[in-house]
């Protein structure tokens, strides 16, 4: 098959979706594979790395789209892209449809094939290509936090860590799946005074199992959101209904309950955010204020550090795009059922459930 990695367009975007040691690994399949060029010199790599690994090097964006039956980068197209997707070209990247109708309509007149990592789910409901995101994501929750709860950067003022005679920062997490989780786990280890909330009691019960004596563990309603308003510090939001858009757990009425200065940042922002004044930011401008209230809900935080995200995403994506290429989608996804549910939109149908409800689109 031949493959096409183009560079990615998406403000601060730096990460790429094939590496040189994937690129070697799909030549060795048996594929061609055309990286745009300087595609991957943000996240460490050369244009010379990819062709020692077998590559061939395009100049521009259109002739990576012109030339490949699939495409593998990483994040959704944006509107540039729409027109450079072809029919039956097999594009592996994350969409999060559900938060993007123009996206959704695009591809769908593209008559396309898009299989989202995003939406890739074993048998356990796992989500494996999200998965590695969300574990840079949670982490870098908090260390964005404490930095815009600094005085000059607009937040209340405080030390996460508080210091001794001092008490720390209170950081409430809604949700404790895996960004939920890594956030708790870096705010715990600066000795943050942390609290998860999630509706699974299942997770509640490990979180509470494996997390430090600094994490507790709450169910999450919205009665016991509520009450942690007048004194949260920092509050991260890290919920998710696979595929569908996240649910709004902190109203607009709910910020004047909060103090001048309270950070809040909602990592589930790709999925429609769960604070009801959440909308997407980007690294150049990642914050804005309202009541007091500073939010960042920069929509690809994994972006800003694209040495340990593009290493992290390729680790687990790669296995996947070797199938596709090896098999072809229909019979790689016959095959792999983890796989299969990520396909999201086949030849202008629709095809994933939770995107047809978004959009009122038949199934
Ligand atoms: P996950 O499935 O591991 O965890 C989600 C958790 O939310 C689950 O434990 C679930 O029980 C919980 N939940 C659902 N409804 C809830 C509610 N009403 N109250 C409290 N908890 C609730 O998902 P994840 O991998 O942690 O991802 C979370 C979000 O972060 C997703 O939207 C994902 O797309 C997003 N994300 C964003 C970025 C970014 O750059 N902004 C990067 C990676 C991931």
């Amino acid at each position: 098959m031949i493959i096409g990695v183009p560079k990615e367009i998406k403000n601060n975007e730096n990460r790429v979706g094939l590496t040189p040691a994937g690129t070697m690994e799909l030549v060795r399949n048996g594929h061609t594979v055309f990286v745009q060029h300087t595609a991957g010199v943000q996240s460490g790599f050369t244009d010379e790395a990819y062709i020692d690994a077998g590559a061939m090097i395009l100049p521009t964006i259109e002739d990576v789209y012109h030339t490949a039956q699939m495409i593998i980068k990483v994040k959704e197209p944006i509107e540039q892209e729409y027109k450079l997707i072809k029919e039956d070209q097999l594009v592996f990247t994350y969409f999060h449809f559900a938060s993007s109708e123009p996206l959704t309509e695009a591809m769908i007149k593209s008559k396309s094939v898009c299989v989202s990592y995003e939406t890739v789910e074993e048998a356990d409901r796992s989500l494996p290509l999200l998965t590695p995101m969300s574990e840079v994501a949670g982490r870098m929750s908090i260390q964005q936090g404490a930095k815009y709860l600094e005085k000059p950067l607009k937040g209340i003022g405080i030390l996460l860590g508080g210091v001794p005679g001092v008490a720390p920062a209170k950081v409430i997490v809604l949700g404790g799946g895996v960004v939920g989780t890594q956030a708790a786990k870096m705010a715990a280890g600066m000795g943050a005074d942390v609290t998860i909330l999630d509706i699974s009691m299942k997770r509640l019960r490990y979180l509470d199992d494996v997390m430090p004596a600094n994490v507790k563990t709450e169910f999450s309603n919205e009665y016991n959101i509520r009450k942690h308003l007048s004194t949260a510090d920092l509050i991260i939001g890290g919920v998710l209904i696979p595929g569908a858009k996240a649910p709004k757990l902190i109203t607009r009425d709910m910020l004047k309950d909060m103090r001048p200065g309270t950070v809040l940042v909602d990592v589930a922002v790709d999925q429609g955010g769960c604070f009801e004044t959440t909308k997407p930011t980007t690294h150049q401008d990642p914050i804005y204020i309202i009541d007091d209230v500073v939010h960042y809900s920069v929509a690809n935080m994994p972006g800003a550090v694209p040495y340990t995200s593009t290493l992290a995403l390729t680790n687990v994506t790669l296995p996947y795009a070797v199938q596709l290429a090896n098999k072809g989608w229909k019979k790689a996804c016959t095959d792999n059922l983890p796989l299969k549910k990520g396909l999201n939109v086949i030849n202008g149908d629709v095809v994933y459930p939770a995107i047809s409800e978004a959009f009122n689109l038949p199934l």
